[in-house]
């Protein structure tokens, strides 16, 4: 009797392989492959409902694989509009408050930005979006374990134009100053004057900063997203929406 071919098994005729069973967001195939990118092009979609809509960002969004930036564990969960953890505390932000951000740091420029840096590496994620916007990224990650971790996610990408750092981005990295943009992904109690030092002349920095509360001593502060914008008159702040982000700390880890 001849011997049954193993499994997974590849038929001669033009029999399309199986459809791995998955409800949006919920059971994505393990290989994922060619059906991630239906399901980022959902994600795009909904993105699209909240707002989104700089095409550069919906086809850096679209394009970057998130699933390979988080535990294998979460990966069923990569395309949802949530946070994840990344280990050592510290989370991977929500695709729509990423989206929200880099959108911000492109209005008003046509084509590429130019050197960005990224306070905040955590896994690498949103590294690799900005990466698709700008001709430079420089990312810098205060926790060790994290900046290796992004590292070893990147590595596939062969990204020669991304830059990781290990250090304290409230430091900023004068070495690649001026930026056309700043993004923080940890939040303070005030923008570091280091980082609107090394912004460059007509350009943006977004970060969410610290709000005084009315609600007394001792209540958590909330956050809101802040950007600033650097002319030749000085900076102009605006003060977005609330968000959540991680604490910016000082120091390496
Ligand atoms: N952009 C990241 C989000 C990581 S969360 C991603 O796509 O995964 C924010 C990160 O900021 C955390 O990893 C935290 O360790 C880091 N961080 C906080 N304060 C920092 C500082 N002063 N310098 C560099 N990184 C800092």
């Amino acid at each position: 009797m001849k011997e049954r071919p193993s499994f997974p098994a590849r038929w001669g005729g033009n029999t399309s392989p199986a459809k791995p069973k998955s409800a949006p967001g919920t059971n994505l195939p393990q290989g994922l492959g060619m059906d991630s990118s239906a399901v980022r092009q959902r994600m795009v979609q909904k993105l699209a409902g909240q707002g989104l809509s700089d095409p550069r960002v919906m086809a850096a969004m679209g394009k970057v694989e998130r699933h390979r930036f988080v535990d294998s564990a979460l990966v069923n969960q990569a395309y949802e509009d949530t946070s994840l953890p990344i280990g050592l505390g510290q989370t991977i932000s929500k695709p729509g408050v990423v989206s929200r951000m880099v959108e911000l740091l492109c209005a008003g420029v046509t084509g590429k930005l130019g050197r960005v840096l990224e306070i905040g590496t955590g896994c690498g994620y949103q590294a690799a979006v900005l990466s698709e916007v700008a001709s430079e990224v420089y990312t810098i990650e205060r926790l060790r374990g994290l900046h290796e971790k992004a590292r070893e996610n990147l590595r596939f990408l062969r990204l020669a134009h991304v830059h990781l750092l290990l250090g304290d981005g409230m430091l900023g990295y004068p070495q690649g100053a001026p930026y056309a943009a700043i993004i923080s992904a940890a939040g303070g109690e005030a923008i570091p004057t280091a980082w609107t030092d090394q912004l460059a002349v007509g350009g943006r920095l977004v970060a969410p900063v610290a709000q005084p509360t009315d609600r007394g001593v001792g209540s958590a502060a909330a956050q809101a997203l802040v950007v600033i914008d650097k002319t030749s008159q000085g900076l102009r702040h605006t003060v977005l929406e609330a968000v959540h982000f991680v604490p910016l700390k000082s120091g390496l880890a």
